[in-house]
């Protein structure tokens, strides 16, 4: 339903709640949080209310970080349980995901991973995306770009409408986002870089936004900063606007 993402100098999870509560006039039913500190992936995801979130991170502090990824779901496919809630991790831990929309050929790819032994997780249609990244990442030639191609690769499976936005924990600097029949937003801000299911997730930071169009896939890298292609792999001069609502 909802979707942020943060990387720059600030303390991530800070950044992800605040935005996480300017979606809340959405509507959700459960939501959740992963930063990438020390080569690890820590989330924390709740049923309920961001202020539910907020109580768990109160009892269970996630380490410090500059990046990180925050949703609020509304369930589609799998109850508005803790398990379902986003993010869902691969099995190894090496990738963490958020999901707005729906992957309409989940079961297939269900079927598919768990024929290859996959254990999964939760009932939710989203956990398939993690479970085909770790599965691609490790085929793929290590250097810039792996995580982006990864999401491509995997992006060009799925049907449906989806916003997806990944963190790996070998690409500490990158968050890469994919969307198709449903909304994606960058924003730029001086050295930090946000993804948003719509303006509202960063406009507490930046009002220099990016629109992605179909079947794009985004990266944004803490020093790089923003590079987007289509689904093929070609460059795609995203079209830069200024946000000019009052916030
Ligand atoms: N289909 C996904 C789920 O049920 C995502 C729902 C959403 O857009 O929040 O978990």
């Amino acid at each position: 339903c909802g979707i942020v993402g943060y990387v720059g100098p600030q303390n991530a999870l800070d950044v992800v709640l605040e935005g996480l509560r300017r979606l809340e006039y959405r509507g959700y039913d459960s939501a959740g949080v992963a930063v990438l500190a020390d080569g690890e992936l820590a989330w924390a995801k709740k049923a309920g209310k961001v202020a539910n979130l907020e109580k768990e991170l109160a009892e269970k502090a996630l380490p410090s970080s500059t990046i990180g990824i925050g949703h609020t779901r509304w369930a589609t496919h799998g109850g508005p349980t803790d398990r379902n809630a986003h993010p869902h991790l691969s099995a190894d831990g090496s990738v963490a995901v958020i999901h707005n929309g729906i992957i309409e050929n989940f079961a297939a790819l269900r079927a598919e991973l768990e024929a290859t032994g996959v254990e999964f997780a939760s009932e939710t249609d989203t956990e398939v995306v993690a479970h085909l990244l770790a599965a691609v990442y490790p085929t793929l030639p290590a250097g810039e770009g792996r995580l982006a191609e990864a999401m491509r690769q995997v992006s060009r499976r799925l049907e449906g409408a989806f916003t997806l936005v990944v963190s790996h924990v070998d690409e500490p600097d990158t968050l890469v986002a994919s969307r198709r029949n449903s909304p994606l937003v960058a924003g730029v801000g001086d050295g930090e870089y946000f993804l948003g299911s719509d303006v509202a997730a960063f406009i507490g930071h930046t009002r220099n936004a990016l629109e992605l169009g179909q079947d794009q896939v985004v990266e944004i890298h803490r020093e790089r900063g923003v590079t987007v292609t289509d689904f093929a792999g070609n460059r795609v001069e995203p079209t830069a606007y200024t946000v000019d609502w009052e916030a």
